[in-house]
This record gives C-alpha cells, sequence and structure tokens, in this order.
C-alpha cells in the first residue's frame, strides 16, 4: 500500500477552513465575501482604492477571534505529531485554524491575514488590529507603506523553494479543500506525479481533471480526521 511512503506534503485550501465559519472563495458566487476578486486580491486593485483593501483585510484578521479551528485541522496537527515520517502543511488560507490546532510545520504560501508588509522595508510584521494607510511600520516607523500581507494574484507566493523541495521528495500528496483554480498551488499535484507520489483529494466533491489516484468526498470534519485515522492505524 502507499502508504509506507515516509514523506507526507499536505495543500489545504479554504475548504478546509469552511466549517470553521470562514466562507470559500469561489463557492457558486465567484466573490470573496461579496467582493469581487479583482478589487481585494490584487495590487491594482489595492492602489484604486486602498481603504477598501485595509477594511476587507482587517475584516478578515477581525473574524479570526470569532472562529475556531475544526476536527480536519486538529487530524491535521495529530498527523504531524504522531506520523513517524515527515508531513509538510502548505496552505493557501490566510487565517491562522492550522497553528491555533497545533501544526507546526505549516507553510503559508499566501501570506497571513495576521501580519503586514512594509513596502518601505520588506519586514514582515505579526499585525493584531486594524491597518490603515496612517498606520507606522513596527520595524522602520515609517508610515504610508504597509500592507496586508498576502500575496495577491500575480504576485509569487511565499516560500516555493521549501514547497518545491518538500514536493520533490514526498511520498503522498494530500490536497484539501481547494478548488485547484489558483495556481501555482493548483499545479503541486502534477509535480507531486512526477516524482511519483501516491496522490489523495479530500474534497466536499472530485475536483477536475482526474490527477489523483485516491479520493474521500464529503465534508472536511468528516474525510479528513477519518483519513488521517487510516494514515495513523498503518
Ligand atoms: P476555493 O474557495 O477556490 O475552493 C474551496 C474548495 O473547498 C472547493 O473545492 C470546495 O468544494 C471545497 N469545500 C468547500 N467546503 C468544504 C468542506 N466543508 N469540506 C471539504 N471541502 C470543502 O479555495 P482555494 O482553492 O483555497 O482558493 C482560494 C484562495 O482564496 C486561496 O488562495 C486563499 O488564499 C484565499 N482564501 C482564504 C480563506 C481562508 O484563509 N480561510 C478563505 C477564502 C479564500
Amino acid at each position: 500500500m502507499p502508504y509506507d511512503f515516509p514523506s507526507i506534503v499536505i495543500l489545504t485550501g479554504a475548504g478546509i477552513s469552511a466549517e470553521s465559519g470562514l466562507q470559500t472563495f469561489r463557492g457558486d458566487t465567484g466573490l470573496w465575501e461579496d467582493h469581487r476578486v479583482e478589487d481585494v486580491a490584487t495590487v491594482q486593485g489595492f492602489h484604486r482604492n486602498p481603504s477598501l483593501v485595509y477594511e476587507f483585510y482587517n475584516a478578515r484578521r477581525r473574524q479570526l477571534q470569532d472562529v475556531t479551528p475544526n476536527g480536519a485541522h486538529d487530524a491535521l496537527a495529530q498527523l504531524e505529531a504522531e506520523y513517524p515520517g515527515s508531513v509538510t502543511l502548505i496552505t493557501q488560507n490566510i487565517d491562522d485554524l492550522h497553528e491555533r490546532a497545533g501544526s507546526q510545520n505549516v507553510v503559508h504560501m499566501h501570506g497571513q491575514a495576521s501580519s503586514a508588509l512594509c513596502s518601505h522595508c520588506g519586514a514582515r510584521c505579526s499585525w493584531k488590529g486594524d491597518m490603515k494607510e496612517s498606520s507606522l511600520c513596527s520595524h522602520c516607523q515609517r508610515a504610508g507603506g504597509l500592507r496586508p500581507d498576502i500575496v495577491w494574484f500575480g504576485e509569487i507566493p511565499y516560500e516555493m523553494e521549501r514547497i518545491e523541495k518538500a514536493l520533490e521528495a514526498c511520498g503522498i500528496f494530500v490536497s484539501i479543500g481547494t478548488s485547484g483554480n489558483v495556481y501555482p498551488a493548483a499545479g503541486f499535484v502534477n509535480l507531486a506525479r512526477q516524482v511519483g507520489a501516491h496522490r489523495v483529494e479530500l474534497n466536499l466533491e472530485a475536483t477536475s481533471g482526474g490527477a489523483f489516484d485516491e479520493g474521500h468526498y464529503g465534508l472536511a470534519t468528516q474525510v479528513v480526521p477519518s483519513w488521517v485515522k487510516k494514515v495513523l492505524s498503518r
């Protein structure tokens, strides 16, 4: 069976946090929390209307106080703690629910709602409250340069080198709650296939393309704990 492979790489998307109360990205509407992606997830949108973009991510940051990790986040933390091989968790999510569930080896490839990026000094700083144009960078103390530390469309995701190394060495690749529409994350399954990894999809429904060897479909709080239990019992 494929589960003898030592190294697991997991890619999570908005679907894993849906049952915690955070809306997914595309849904049936093509919108993210009722906003057009072009307006709130591009540099052009930020330049066009910075106040709207600050407020959008301020709302996302505030929302984190009202949500808690669910059983799927918990199961992945348990997998990392108990699996004898290495587990790398790559998330497209900007929430911090994986960390709050106890996962330690997490790569936030699209940045985090609870972080600020300074265009003056390049520092990435933890950010808890609201952010606005006049906010001071806590590193260089200058105003006017802060933006949400989010990788927007057209920008290069964080830690791609580390991600590629993990994928090259992986025996099992697991995609959880992601639609496979956003690149480069959507291409990870093909990299995994090239290195001969066993590819597993856990989602509400199968995504198109047939790129996976194994799929379990249903709510993340059901399919993820059950898959983790299966892996840990081998
Ligand atoms: P997506 O919204 O495009 O796709 C969500 C996927 O999750 C779909 O395939 C859907 O079938 C599945 N899904 C929905 N509810 C589920 C459930 N309860 N259990 C299992 N699967 C479920 O998400 P994406 O592919 O991650 O792309 C969205 C982008 O938007 C990401 O880059 C991310 O940065 C951003 N985003 C982040 C958050 C967050 O941080 N929680 C939320 C929305 C969007």
